[in-house]
């Protein structure tokens, strides 16, 4: 029955902070029909750096799609029935390589990372004219977090970075870029190109005009010759150069967070939804206008699905550490061995005990934008356990989802009367139902829980010269929902929720 309803298929690439995956799914159904994950190791260098290998990702995506044919095969499904392939991925990290060798000069520096923290300082020192200069243009606070200082950093401590660019040998890029290059071809007529989203994010893309801004790389001080092109979010970029897949075309980009707003079908103002993975974003759909927070939210493009279709833009609220908080958990305490673990560790006590931990491992973001604030574990007593600190870990995941949820209320206007939420997060159960008690209101979740992948291959389905997706909301509103309620009374909720905003303030001016 399934070949019956079988329609041409399309791939997605999902590059993540702590994964790769490869999907397909069938563009008729957006049923998901195979895909397959590689882990992407972290490096630590020093305290605050955060860097990934960019031969490692790429060659995680080639695997990814290797195995997930192999999987078609055996399902006895034609891959080519593939007929286009979007990319999805981790916004802000960083990539320059050389154009002639096709070589990274450095480590992809990942939007978590801490080191251009003086950087930071010193430019803003010297924001010309008023201090809206940054964030009127780009709808972001001048932060850590974002890839033009990264950029700055590797062309001032970097001299491969240096010499590159004087030989004009260097090409900078966000994931996408650096992906959409090496698979159309890399030295061999690889396609230089980023979308709108992942522009956005860079500290150097004026999102009202669209455009690279002059200004902004002038105070950056970057040369404008190094950055890719930029596009729209649906449309063919270039062609698969190699593996099973050659010939494909590539036609839809992402960032991950646009990827899964466009996933969850949050196509009307107002729609909004929270992921969590590494991180935890929460987008709300502003439509075409840049809405602009009063409360630490970011203005960011959400997507623009094709060269002639309109912009449509994001109010967002950004946590650095979510997943990452279980993830240091397993790796660096060792109290449990997988991320699923915690789920059980949390339930045999079913309360943190007055413990509270505020997971701020890189500074706060959203809506605080504190580089001093560093993670604390406090209300520790000689009861207090390793179930206990789970528990609490859990919570911080829910209770920072709780301040930029208010934010967003504040900022908008009109509350939110559910969360519609993904990411690799999702699937502990615990933590779903936390979350509905402490925002007081439903939670809920769509059973395929790919929807940034989704996304992906939505916006590379749709684009001209592929057209086997339409984006009718309609055709898609049939996704199935699970629902957590909140059980909790609003009060019990608002005290624990008060108690965990003394804890954050005690998290702040560790680093001066
Ligand atoms: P990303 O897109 O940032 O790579 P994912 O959406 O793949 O992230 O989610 C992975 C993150 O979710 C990891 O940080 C991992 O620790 C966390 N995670 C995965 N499963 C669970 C679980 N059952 N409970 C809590 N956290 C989990």
């Amino acid at each position: 029955s399934k070949k019956a309803v079988l329609g041409p298929l399309v791939g997605a690439v999902d590059q993540g902070t702590s994964s790769t995956r490869f999907l397909v799914f069938n563009s008729r159904t957006a049923e998901l029909l195979s895909q397959y994950q590689v882990e992407i190791k972290q490096e630590f260098p020093r305290e605050g750096w955060v860097e990934q290998d960019p031969k490692e990702i790429l060659h995680s995506v080639y695997e990814g799609i290797e195995k997930t044919c192999e999987k078609l095969g055996q399902l006895n499904i034609g891959i080519s029935n593939i007929k286009a392939i979007g990319v999805s991925n981790q916004r802000e990290t960083t990539v320059v390589w050389d154009k002639i060798t096709g070589e990274p000069l450095y480590n992809a520096v990942v939007w978590l990372d801490l080191r251009t923290q003086s950087t930071v300082e010193s430019l803003s020192k010297r924001i010309p004219g008023n201090n809206n200069f940054v964030k009127s243009k780009t709808g972001l606070p001048l932060s850590t977090y974002f890839s033009a200082v990264k950029l700055r950093w590797l062309l001032d401590n970097v001299r491969k970075v240096q010499k590159a660019v004087e030989e004009k040998r260097a090409l900078f890029g966000t994931i996408d870029s650096w992906l959409i290059w090496s698979l159309t071809g890399g030295v061999n007529g690889g396609v230089h190109c980023t979308d709108v989203t992942n522009a956005s994010r860079t500290m150097l893309f004026n999102i009202h005009s669209l455009e690279w801004d002059k200004q902004l790389c002038e105070f950056f001080g970057i040369p404008m010759e190094i950055l890719p092109h930029v596009r729209s979010s649906s449309e063919i970029y270039g062609l698969m150069k190699a593996g099973a897949l050659e010939g494909v075309p590539i036609s839809g980009c992402l960032g991950d967070q646009s990827a899964a707003l466009v996933g969850q079908m949050c196509f009307q103002i107002g729609q909004a939804k929270n992921t969590y993975g590494t991180g935890c974003f929460l987008l709300c759909n502003t439509g075409h206008k840049c809405v602009f927070s009063d409360h630490g939210l970011l203005t960011t493009v959400a997507y623009k699905l094709g060269r002639d279709k309109p912009v449509y833009y994001a109010l967002e609220g950004s946590v650095a550490i979510a997943g990452a908080v279980i993830r240091w958990l397993r790796d660096n305490l060792g109290i449990i061995k997988t991320s699923e673990e915690i789920e059980k560790l949390a339930k045999e006590v079913g309360t943190s005990y007055g413990c509270y931990f505020v997971p701020a491992f890189s500074g706060l973001y959203a809506p605080y934008w504190e580089p001093s604030a560093r993670g604390i574990i406090c209300g520790l007593t000689q009861f207090t356990n390793k179930c206990h600190i789970a528990f609490a870990a859990l919570e911080a995941v829910c209770f920072q989802t709780r301040e930029i949820l208010d934010a967003m209320n504040r900022d908008c206007g009109i509350p939110l009367s559910h969360l519609q939420v993904d990411g690799g997060m999702t699937s502990n159960k615990i933590l779903m139902q936390l979350q509905a008690d402490i925002l007081y209101i439903p939670v809920v979740k769509p059973l395929m829980p790919e929807t940034t992948a989704l996304g992906a291959a939505m916006a590379a389905g749709a684009a001209e010269g592929v057209d086997v997706w339409s984006l009718e909301p309609e055709d898609l509103s049939a996704v199935t929902m699970e629902r957590f309620e909140p059980q909790i009374n609003a009060e019990e909720s608002e005290i624990r929720y008060s108690t965990w905003k003394k804890a954050v303030m005690k998290s702040m001016g560790w680093v001066t």
